[in-house]
């Protein structure tokens, strides 16, 4: 896949598909950048990185991407000189009708979703030029679907996915990518965070095998195998693409 030797930044790499991206890539042999706040869990991420490839080489920053993009560009490229991969994973949404949602739930989840993404993306394409390097974002089905109680996580992936066609168009003249994926229900700590208990998300998960045409739920590495291909060269003519991986939910309509 040509991503040996590569640096990856995967933010949101403490948990879910973060987690699971960090890993596929240290299977292919990248130098691995490790973000997330809390730090008990991106110590598993790197055991499991180190578990994945014993000879892999890492750094951990524990940092929020609302107020830190600019030391997580910085760190990375004082500790490995270059970068070549930016995956924009982290994210977080807010359950809400306009009717009881907040301005500060709004600012929040944008913030975390697309402003954080603006940030860490604007201060990584002057070393991903140099590099002809690539980016990937981790959108949603939410982003190519609506779906009610939950506008602006909705809206902040949609945004995300226009973010990605032009931010493809502004850098393909200097040979950098852009994509993105937009996975469906995947199993990870992603709805419980929204405030489902293990019951609920239990029969959420449940549910959910009728809302997508395979019949099931994704995993993580099914999202993070997608990601890989598209931050290699085996995707060299692929940009400003946001792929769903979502087992057909967004192609189904209700009956
Ligand atoms: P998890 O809740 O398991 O992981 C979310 C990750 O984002 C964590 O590593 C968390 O880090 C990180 N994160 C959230 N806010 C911040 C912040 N302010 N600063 C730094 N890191 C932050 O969920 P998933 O793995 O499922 O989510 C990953 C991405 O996938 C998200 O963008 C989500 O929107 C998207 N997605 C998920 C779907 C699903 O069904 N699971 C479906 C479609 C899209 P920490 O815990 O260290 O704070």
């Amino acid at each position: 896949m040509s991503l040996a030797g590569k640096v990856v930044i995967v933010t949101g790499a403490s948990s879910g598909i973060g987690a699971a991206t960090a890993e596929a890539f240290a299977k292919q042999g990248s130098k691995v950048v490790l973000t997330g706040r809390n730090q008990a869990n991106l110590k598993s991420t790197e055991a499991a990185c180190k578990t994945a490839n014993s000879n892999v080489e890492l750094l951990v920053i524990a940092a929020d991407v609302t107020t830190d993009a600019e030391k997580i560009i910085k760190t990375t490229i004082d500790k490995f000189g270059q970068l070549d991969v930016l995956v924009n994973n982290a994210g977080m949404g807010k359950w809400g009708s306009i009717l009881d949602i907040d301005v500060d739930q709004f600012d929040l989840v944008m913030n975390t979703n697309l402003r954080s993404v603006f940030l860490l993306t604007k201060y990584a394409a002057p070393h991903l030029v140099k590099t002809q390097g690539s980016i990937v974002n981790v959108s949603s089905v939410a982003g190519l679907r609506s779906f009610e109680g939950i506008s602006v996580y909705c809206t902040s992936k949609a945004a995300l996915d226009q973010f990605t066609r032009c931010i493809a168009l502004d850098l393909a003249p200097k040979n950098v990518r852009v994509n993105a994926v937009n996975p469906g229900v995947i199993v990870t700590e992603f709805h419980k965070r929204l405030g489902f208990s293990d019951e609920e998300d239990a029969k959420f998960l449940e549910h959910s095998k009728t809302t997508h045409a395979l019949g099931r739920v994704g995993e993580p590495n099914e999202v993070a195998d997608a990601i890989i291909f598209l931050a290699s060269d085996s995707s060299s003519f692929i940009t400003g693409a946001t792929l769903p991986i979502d087992g057909g939910r967004h192609a189904m309509c209700p009956r």
